[in-house]
Order: structure tokens, then sequence, then C-alpha cells
């Protein structure tokens, strides 16, 4: 990929490079509240150093106003006509590690929820999304391409090209990100229509509805150049009815313009040869450090001081998706085997939270569940941990596996989406591999895989090629962003 990049590179000359704005809900480190953010946070200064000048629009949420504000620039303000709506909207400007920040400002929609949930969330981006659209042709930058990510900003294709004939904003090109198809932005027709003003011609099966209703991300999919997710195989899975939410079929039909780019990790956030968060460092050279880090999570937690036994850990959003159905399951049998410890970092649906609860309080000294989220604490346990436990019900790329494999902490995956895509299983005869899979989404298959797991963990020649092998694989952002720079030069 590379090599093909450079080529192209240097036929094209860097002045011929497309100008590409991002428009997302967030943006790391302003904003954050998963993956999407890392993303567009992470993307523009990695396409800066392939040439590209990529900038960034994104609301300006209360939290970034909090800690930025004396570093943003007023650049210029107008109104927005949102139905019989007439809001104020600022545009303000903030340079963050070179990179150019546009932020749509308004006291009224972007306070302190950056997902105020429900229908108030449709009209909060319903606003943003006008907002970008008027504001483009005034910043004085000129993109070729929007990238546009998720459900919140999937309607500027649509409305650029249905609503702004003759004007620039009908001539750019636009590429939709679908992180994840299962959050839509679906609401009632009338609704929409009456904040932006779609035709009731678009109210069919081949434009935006979708069960009823008027889904902004099916819109998107079907006005958008060129669509993409966050890894190949999930691209693929989307195109079924079991993953497609409903837009398999619109996905089926574009097949030649979907297509799929893994997302990273930043690398160096990320290192436990310098993260301060570790009580020790190490690298896959000298993994005393590691040792050190176990031992320092059992201490610090309740665990027994045990460098034998072997810690699998989840570090999740505890909801269905992540597989949880399965770990209720399975925990019982599992703890059967005696040397086994389990730490649980995450928060989400109550009856997840209080199963683990639960469970901490039968098995103490060998099962820590700490219910919240923390950052620090999480780097902890992709240290501390030697298995990081993956069984989720899909997931379009996810991150959690590939920081594992960056600290030698091997990953437990079911073969989903990203994580098919980025673990590779071990291999008992070759003794390849980077993890351990399991393909269906049942209890028992996920049980074999822990299994093996822990047959390795006794074979320290086999642990040892493991971890080293996962430690080396390749998960930093410039393998994305080239790939993200190939895409968009085909779509010009
Ligand atoms: P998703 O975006 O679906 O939640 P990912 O695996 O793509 O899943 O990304 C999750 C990110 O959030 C990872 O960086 C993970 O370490 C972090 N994370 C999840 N839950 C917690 C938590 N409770 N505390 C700290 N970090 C968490």
């Amino acid at each position: 990929m590379k090599k093909q990049f450079r080529s192209i590179l240097n036929e094209k000359g860097r002045k011929e490079l497309p100008n590409i704005l991002l428009a997302a809900a967030e943006c790391a480190p302003l904003s954050k509240t998963g993956g999407l953010a890392d993303v567009v946070g992470t993307l523009p200064k990695a396409l800066k150093k392939l040439g590209f000048d990529a900038r960034v629009i994104t609301p300006y949420h209360r939290c970034i106003k909090n800690k930025y504000a004396d570093r943003v620039e007023h650049m210029f303000d107008f109104y927005v006509n949102l139905g019989w709506r007439t809001q104020y909207c600022g545009i303000e400007r903030l340079m963050l590690d070179d990179v150019c920040i546009y932020l749509v400002d308004s006291e009224f929609y972007f306070g302190d929820k950056i997902y105020r949930g429900g229908q108030a969330e449709g009209e909060q981006y319903a606003f943003f999304t006008r907002a970008v659209l008027d504001a483009i042709p005034n910043l004085g930058f000129t993109p070729d391409i929007v990238h546009c990510n998720d459900w919140h900003t999937a309607m500027l294709p649509m409305l650029a090209k249905t609503q702004y004939g003759g004007a620039m904003q009908s001539s750019l090109r636009w590429l939709l990100t679908i992180h994840n198809i299962a959050y839509q932005g679906k609401f009632g027709f009338e609704y929409v229509q009456d904040l932006l003003g779609v035709e009731d011609k678009y109210y069919t099966p081949e434009f935006m509805e979708l069960n009823g209703c008027a889904s902004f991300l099916k819109a998107g999919c079907v006005f958008a150049d060129r669509i993409n997710t966050v890894s190949p195989t999930y691209a693929n899975e989307i195109k079924t009815a079991y993953f497609g939410e409903g837009l398999e079929g619109i996905l089926s039909a574009r097949s030649n313009e979907l297509s799929g780019i893994i997302n990273g990790i930043d690398t160096k956030v990320f290192n436990p040869y310098t993260d301060p968060a570790l009580p020790a460092r190490y690298h896959k050279g000298r993994l005393s450090g590691k040792k050190l880090c176990k031992l320092a999570l059992q201490r610090d937690f309740g665990l027994e001081q045990r460098e034998d036994a072997p810690i699998f850990a989840m570090v999740t959003r505890m909801t269905e998706q992540k597989g949880f159905d399965l770990v209720e399951r399975m925990l019982d049998e599992l703890m059967q085997y005696n040397d086994m410890q389990f730490f649980v970092l995450g928060s989400g649906d109550k009856d997840y939270e209080d199963f683990m609860r639960n469970a901490e309080s039968r098995y103490k000294g060998r099962l820590c569940a700490f219910i919240g989220y923390n950052e620090e604490l999480s780097h902890r346990v992709y240290a501390g941990a030697d298995f990081l436990l993956m069984p989720s019900r899909f997931e379009p790329c996810g991150l959690s596996q590939m920081i594992a494999m960056r600290y030698g902490t091997l990953p437990i995956v079911r073969e989903t989406g990203g994580l098919k895509d980025s673990v590779k299983p071990y291999n008992r005869y070759t003794g390849e591999g980077t993890g351990f899979s399991f393909a269906d989404f049942n209890a028992h298959e996920m049980k074999d895989a822990v299994l093996l797991a822990l047959e390795c963990y006794h074979k320290p020649e086999v642990m040892k090629s493991l971890i080293r092998q996962a430690m080396e694989a390749d998960f930093s952002f410039d393998r994305s962003s080239e790939e993200y720079a190939m895409l968009y030069l085909w779509m010009l």
C-alpha cells in the first residue's frame, strides 16, 4: 500500500492532492465518547504528513469551551434557518497540532451533552448539518472532498445535492464513513422535513425511508459518492441482513463503492515502554515490567498475588454488542478452573453491571469488577492482564484488541468485523498467531477459545512467541491514513 501510494503521489505531485474537510460530532482530544473521535482527531495529522491539507469541522461543545476558549479565534457568524427557528451560529477556529479545526458555536445546541438523545439529538445535528453547509463557502478553504462520519453528518451529501443546486456545495465530493451501523438517526419524516425542508419525494425506500422512519444514515448511503467503514470484514458484513440493520439492500447495490479501512491506534499514547500510567515499563525484548504490572494490579484490586494465575480481562462498554450474554452464560464454568482470575473494567447496562458485581462477591480474590470509566486504569489493565476477552456480537473495528496486543496481552475474540481483521488466531502447528478466536456467537465456542488460551498460558515458550508476535503487529494510524489517502484519490 505504501509503495502504491508513494508512486501515485509522485505522479500527481503534492499540489494535486485534494483538500479534505472532516465533519464529525466529536474529535479527540477536544471531545470524545468513542472511537469515532480518535479517528477524526488522528487522521488529519497523519494526512498532513502525506502532504494533504485536511481540516476538521465539529461542534463547539462545552467541554471544548471549558478548556480551549482562550486559544480559539472567532472567524464569522451568521443565522441558521431550521424549520421555523432561526438560530445564531458562530464559526471559530482552533489550531491544534498544526491542524485547523473549525468549531460550530451555538449555546442553544451545544452544551454539556455531545449527544442529547432522542428527538433533541436529531435537532441538534440537523442544526450542525445546516450550519456546516452554509459555512463552507466562507471558510477561506475550499474542500474537494467532505468526509462525513456516522449519522450525525450523513445528511450533508443529500442536502448539498438536492438543495444547493448551482452553489459550490453541490459540486463537492462526499465520503461517508460508517463507524457503527446500529446507530442511524431515525426520526419521523415530518420532523425531519420541518427541520431541514426535505421534499416529500425523498421519503421513499429508494431514498431515506426505513421501516416507517426517515433515516439520516440511509440518506447518506444513498447520496454519498463513496461509502466506507472501519474494517474490510465489517464492510462485507453490513451487506447482510444480520448486520445491515435494514441498510443491506442499498449497501449491496452500491457494493462497488463500499470499502473498509481498519482504524489504527495512537502508538505514542499506547506504548508500554513510555506509558506514565504503568507502575513498570517494558518492551517486547524485556517483559519483566509486565510481570510487575500484573502483580501491582492484583495487589491494588484485591486479587490473589499469584504470578502463575492468568488474568483474563475485559475493558469495555457493558452492552449486548460486546457479548456479555456469553460471559454471563459461561463465567461460572470458567471459574471452575482454579487458577483463573478475571478483571472487568466497564460500565453500561445495569443488568450486566449487577451480574459482574455479584460475581465479584462470589469469587472474592479471583474476580474484580470495576464499574466505571477510567482511562488510566484501562492502561494498567491492558498491561497487567494476560488475556483480553472480546466476544462481541458485532464489532465494526474495535480498538481494545489492538491496544491489548501492543501491551503484549493476547486477545480472545469472536471472528467478526475488525476483530477478525486484526487478530491472527493461534495455530498450534505453525506457532503463528497474535491471539485466539472463535467463529460463532456461542458460549461453548467462546469457552473452547478461553481454554486453548489457558492451555497456552502453561506453555511458556508458546506464550513468549505469541506475545512477541502480538507486540510486533503494526496498528499505527499511519497505515490507515495511507489507505484513506488512496480512497480520496480514487474519489476524484
Ligand atoms: P467501542 O468504540 O465500541 O466502545 P472500541 O474497542 O472501538 O469499542 O473502543 C473502546 C475504547 O474505549 C478503547 O480505547 C477502550 O480502552 C476504551 N474503554 C472502554 N471502556 C472503558 C472503561 N470503562 N474505562 C476506560 N476505557 C474504556
